[in-house]
């Protein structure tokens, strides 16, 4: 007779428990940790009433006030992790997975109306040094210039490949009624599960593009909006994901920050009656660049000479004009001769970019060391943070042209596009991987055209990615790369793309790895100086080649306090110590 099902779990506690796992408890041994770097800047989410000031920030008081939060902290859990002062722990999600969150308290905190470029300068030093150390970054910043720092951070970053999300509130977290509570819950969750490599703001069960925002309303919960893109992703039952719209880095090369934006930027907006003086005046040296706001689809007054001659002497004294709609919705373009005769005065237009993702663009393309004129400008009409809409030049193949999906869509009396893209979504992982593990770039590039996502995991969270770097393919992994998969993926072992090009001692792979900013969790990490001890006693110097590509340190030693090469001298493993050797010189 079989085993009753009490049987069978009692038999599993009793494992459990002999392998030192806690029965029934919240600390499971193989629940993913993942951490989450929460980096404080100030606003009214920090904030307490003053008699005399009103509403400023408080310092040293979130974590403390957070950890009495029972839907942002888990004491049961945290005690037996011990986690800092400064460190807390969410309950566990759906998803499985602890998120570990560390709040960084910037000093001073600031209302974010007297933050500057050397705030933004600030939280990207912050991103910079902890970057490797976290899965991803939630910055808790004031509403009033949260899209002003969204927009440069999301220039700033360069070859971002991690989740980045800016939050706050309108209502403080100490008061009883608030949207501080939901908006960190809601950031954190999408931070610690989710690998969208933008800088991002999350509002009020929104995930918008950071550079897509703008700030609407003061008063209700629903304070940001994203006129000319729909939002990344929404969090209302479930999370939902936009993936087709999630902008990626498409490089091989390794994240950085870039500062010191260029601060000799304005906004100017026009008005019927604007004088040429006041145009004068604005535009005067050290003026380098203005965003200049126009009406409707980009136009400005045709019948005045004198505004036009002003903007013109503007450009030919080098100063760049970026031209963006005063309109919330719409795009700048050149349907009416008024638009047209700002182009002929060297107006670059500024598609459907926001006031403030303009200016920020502006800030950072002026800064950037070593470009004429031609390539700033040049760099100012492409789009290069998701920041705005260029149409594609040039035919894309649809979901409707692809005969594979077509046929499986016939045999599922599937007809709208919807039920077609469910279909492509579903199909689109194995398949990838399939293509990935075989090689087979066509398939990978036809599954691309119809929109596929290269970036989703199959049901054991694998994406082709992992696929590629096991099989070692350097073409498959060259090309994913370079449509922007990441490299911080995990699979459900928690083990990334780098962790498997080390395991079967794929060097080439694990080298563009690296260059793309790839490394190894805290995670992958754990017991690695026995790994190496075990390669050492085996003469495996591939393996060891491989870990020291990865960027792993040789020297450390295993679990009975011997290092490799000790291991390697007392096993007589010559090879290994030649590698060693020559690891010295
Ligand atoms: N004045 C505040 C700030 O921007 C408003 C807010 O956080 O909602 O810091």
């Amino acid at each position: 007779m079989g085993e009753t099902s009490s049987e069978l779990s009692r038999a599993l506690s009793n494992t459990e428990a002999s392998l030192g796992l806690e029965v029934g408890g919240g600390c499971r041994g193989t629940m993913a940790e993942v951490r989450v770097l929460v980096i404080n800047t100030g606003g009214t989410i920090g904030m307490v009433p003053h008699e005399s000031e009103g509403l400023i920030p408080e310092a040293n008081k979130l974590a403390r006030s957070l950890k009495k939060i029972p839907i942002l902290h888990d004491a049961v859990y945290a005690n037996k992790i011990n986690l800092g002062d400064d460190t807390l722990v969410l309950p566990s999600s759906n998803q499985n997975k602890r998120i570990i969150y560390t709040i960084l308290e910037l000093s001073p905190l600031l209302d974010s109306s007297n933050m500057t470029p050397a705030e933004w300068d600030k939280i990207a030093r912050q991103l910079e040094i902890n970057y490797e150390m976290y899965d991803g970054f939630v910055i808790l910043h004031g509403t009033d210039t949260m899209a002003y720092t969204a927009s440069a951070l999301s220039f700033m970053c360069e070859n971002l490949g991690k989740t980045i999300i800016l939050t706050g509130s309108q209502v403080p977290i100490y008061e009883l009624r608030n949207d501080g509570r939901a908006n960190l819950l809601g950031a954190l969750l999408i931070a610690g599960q989710f690998v969208i490599p933008e800088v991002c703001l999350y509002f009020y069960n929104k995930l918008y593009r950071g550079n897509r925002v703008t700030k609407v309303d003061a008063e209700s919960f629903n304070a940001f909006s994203s006129p000319n893109l729909p939002p990344l992703a929404n969090a209302e039952v479930d999370i939902t994901i936009n993936w087709e719209t999630v902008w990626r880095a498409n490089t091989t090369k390794k994240f950085e920050i870039h500062t010191n934006m260029n601060s000799n930027v304005g906004l100017l907006r026009i008005f019927p009656g604007i004088t040429a003086a006041a145009v004068r005046a604005f535009l005067q040296s050290p003026m380098e660049g203005i965003v200049l706001e126009t009406y409707g689809s980009g136009n400005a007054p045709n019948n005045r000479p004198d505004l036009l001659a002003e903007l013109k002497k503007a450009t030919d004294r080098q100063v760049v004009i970026l031209n963006c709609t005063q309109c919330l919705r719409g795009t700048v373009s050149v349907v009416y001769a008024t638009g047209k005769t700002l182009m002929d005065a060297g107006v670059i237009p500024g598609a459907d970019m926001t006031p403030e993702a303009a200016l920020a663009k502006l800030s950072y393309v002026l800064s950037k060391p070593g470009l004429s004129l031609v390539e700033k400008r040049k760099m100012l009409s492409e789009n290069l943070r998701g920041e705005m809409t260029v149409v594609p030049i040039g035919t894309k193949i649809t979901l409707k042209d692809s005969k594979f999906i077509q046929e499986i869509a016939k045999y599922l009396f599937i007809s709208c596009k919807e039920e077609l893209e469910a279909v492509r979504d579903a199909l689109t992982p194995p398949l990838a991987c399939v293509a990935a593990k075989n090689g087979d770039l066509e398939a990978l590039k036809a599954l691309q055209s119809m929109g596929g996502n290269l970036s989703s995991g199959d049901y054991d969270g694998r994406t082709p990615l992992h696929i590629a770097c096991c099989e070692g393919n350097l073409d498959i992994v060259t090309h994913l790369l370079q449509s922007g998969a990441t490299v911080y993926a995990k699979d459900h072992l928690g083990a990334t793309p780098l962790l498997n090009a080390i395991k079967f001692r794929h060097h080439r792979v694990i080298c563009l790895l690296r260059m793309t900013g790839a490394h190894l969790s805290s995670q992958e990490l754990v017991n690695v100086g026995t790994e190496l001890c075990s390669l050492a006693y085996h003469g495996d110097v591939e393996g060891l080649k491989a870990w020291h590509l990865a960027g792993v340190d040789l020297y450390q030693s295993g679990y009975d306090g011997n290092t490799p090469s000790e291991v390697a001298k007392a096993a007589g493993q010559n090879k290994v110590m030649e590698f060693f050797k020559q690891l010295a010189c």
